[in-house]
């Protein structure tokens, strides 16, 4: 697994595991990582613009924790890092990973209701 590489959505190019985030969203499962990596993902958001890093989010299948949001300016601004890279590297681990599942099912009731009225 540790030289598997697995090609990005958006790039195309192919590239190890370790440059895409970790997710634990069923769409990606059998790796268990996002179809975009890391640096399209910063190539891609405006990180001046929380509307901007929201929609990424949404694209990643990953939350926006405001507690978490918070938490992770005031790491960052300590040791002078991206905002949004640290609420990433944040959001990613294992403790939240209940409360993605929980959202996760949001989004599939608002799939399965979209497949229905259409
Ligand atoms: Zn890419």
């Amino acid at each position: 697994m540790a030289d598997t590489k697995i090609q990005c959505s958006r790039c195309g190019s192919s590239k190890r595991l370790t440059e895409y985030y970790n997710s634990y969203s069923p769409i990606h499962e059998y790796y268990g990582k996002t179809s975009i990596c890391k640096k399209c993902i910063f190539d891609m958001v405006d990180e001046k613009d929380l509307r901007s890093i929201q929609a990424m989010l949404r694209m990643l299948d990953k939350p926006f924790i405001k507690s978490l949001w918070d938490a992770s300016v005031v790491e960052a601004d300590k040791q002078d890092r991206s905002h949004f890279r640290t609420y990433l590297k944040n959001v990613v681990m294992p403790q939240h990973k209940e409360r993605l599942g929980m959202i996760l099912t949001l989004t599939e009731l608002k799939i399965a209701k979209m497949i229905i009225l259409s």
